[in-house]
């Protein structure tokens, strides 16, 4: 191949990061706009960190023996100054972190939440990709079971807001370290009982972090799994009237839950509360949801001992179902598209852009692609294309006459599209408004 050649080969995204296009842009704007409304309901800030963070950070906040940790992570070393680096893998830690540094709970408990892209090292498939989104919260100071109440409910009114149905809740209490310890005798014995059962991770895992082995997803361990000494067993008073508040709150508040012994999530860092938010609608990625309590965190970075507890969603799954479900939003043009012909035509068609603009109108300029100008035809054909409700039509004839043409391009019901009406360039802003204010009282019909 020839250098020349070379140069012309088409580059790809890295596998498994996608690009959004913005045939998909309205989707995740309903998402993002539908989700930020709920968060402000319950009186939640936002917060923005780095995507990159000290290796450290993760290896210590989400605990060595975890998928994350082990073989997930995008680290790398600073080549400028030799630091250890990783693309955040999840944002927990790293809001804890921020907190921390700046001093947040100085004046009290804080409710955070964030979005954006996450980054793991995982095989890509439906539902699982290497940059992904994660919307989150974290309620900071809280203690009780009411806060966890909260934080699920939250998810249940966004479902609601989204129009999804069918997400189920799954709940399980993994008590304090001491009862976990306790447990966790019990649990080593019965596995070291089936060792020659077990794959390799959950040998791995028998002595760093038997818990874990729990959670495996290997169908040929389903067996040894299910019979395995339950946590739930071995909590104590505290850990049970925790649980048993939290179960009462979802009760009164009608959100039916199912109890999962063998919920034990990913990361090292939770304690009592864990939960998931599950659908059999995306096949094996059915978790679109997954959160917890996560008392010692805050310490274990160097904190103050603080009470905590938050949850992180996928937003792919979550737009995956959107449009199983079949309720994505119709993409909108803009309100107007500007067609021009004539060099005093483009002049004043600027000018009447921008000021249909500045009443708020959302409005798109005819631009030539070659440098020529296009024929009215083509340049209509553009407008249509454009999905815009209205054309604005500047000729010389409109241009010396002080007028400009307007067409309505998008369709209404049992009409066809309108013949073309002239109206004074002075009266036009309020004409397109009035317009599509009829046309959007006709839509709510
Ligand atoms: P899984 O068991 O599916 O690997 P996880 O326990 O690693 O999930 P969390 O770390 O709890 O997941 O992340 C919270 C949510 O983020 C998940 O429930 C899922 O919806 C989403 N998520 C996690 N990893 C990915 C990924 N690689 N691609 C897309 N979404 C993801
Ligand atoms: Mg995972």
């Amino acid at each position: 191949m020839t250098e020349q050649k070379k140069k012309l080969e088409k580059l790809s995204g890295v596998k498994g990061m996608n690009d959004l296009l913005p045939e998909e842009a309205g989707l995740w704007e309903f998402f993002e706009a539908t989700v930020k409304s709920m968060l402000r309901a319950y009186g939640y800030q936002n917060i923005r960190t780095p995507i990159v963070e000290p290796t450290q950070l993760f290896t210590r906040g989400i605990g060595e023996v975890t998928d994350i940790v082990e073989k997930e992570m995008y680290s790398f070393t600073d080549a400028l100054n030799g630091e250890q680096l990783t693309l955040r893998p999840e944002n927990t830690a790293a809001v804890v972190r921020a907190v921390i540094e700046h001093n947040l709970l100085y004046d009290g408990p804080k409710r955070l939440w964030y979005i954006g892209p996450m980054f793991r090292h995982e095989r890509p498939q439906r539902g699982r990709y290497r940059q992904f989104h994660q919307v989150g919260v974290e309620a900071l100071g809280f203690a009780g079971p009411d806060t966890d109440a909260e934080i699920i409910l939250m998810c249940q009114r966004l479902w609601d807001d989204l129009g999804l149905s069918g997400i189920r809740l799954e709940i399980n209490s993994l008590g304090l370290a001491e009862e976990r310890a306790a447990h966790r005798v019990e649990l080593i014995a019965y596995l070291e009982k089936h060792q020659d059962a077990l794959d390799e991770d959950a040998r791995r895992r028998l002595y760093t972090n038997p818990l874990r082995v729990l959670d495996t997803k290997n169908p040929a361990l389903q067996a040894i799994v299910q019979d395995a000494p339950k946590l739930i067993d071995f909590l104590g008073d505290d850990s049970r009237a925790h649980f048993d508040g939290l179960q009462r709150i979802l009760k009164s508040n009608n959100i039916p839950f199912k109890i999962n012994p063998r919920l034990v999530r990913g990361l090292d860092y939770y304690n009592l509360t864990v939960f998931e938010w599950v659908t059999d609608k995306l096949g094996a990625q059915g978790t679109v949801a997954a959160g917890g309590r996560y008392d010692p965190l805050i310490e274990q970075l160097g904190g103050k001992p603080t009470a905590a507890c938050g949850w992180a969603m996928g937003i792919e799954r979550i737009l995956e179902l959107l449009k199983e479900e079949k309720l994505v939003p119709e993409n909108e043009g803009c309100d107007v598209y500007v067609v021009h012909q004539g060099e005093a035509a483009r002049e004043q068609a600027f000018i009447i852009a921008e000021r249909l603009r500045d009443t708020g109108l959302d409005v798109i300029l005819h631009c030539s692609q070659d440098g020529q100008t296009a024929s009215f035809k083509s340049q209509m054909k553009r407008a249509d294309a454009s999905g815009a409700a209205f054309a604005v039509i500047l000729g010389e004839d409109e241009i010396s006459a002080g007028t400009a043409g307007v067409k309505v391009l998008r369709e209404r019901q049992g009409e066809g599209k309108s013949e073309q009406r002239t109206v004074p360039v002075e009266d036009l802003t309020e004409f397109l408004i009035n317009a599509m204010v009829a046309t959007a009282d006709e839509g709510d019909d």
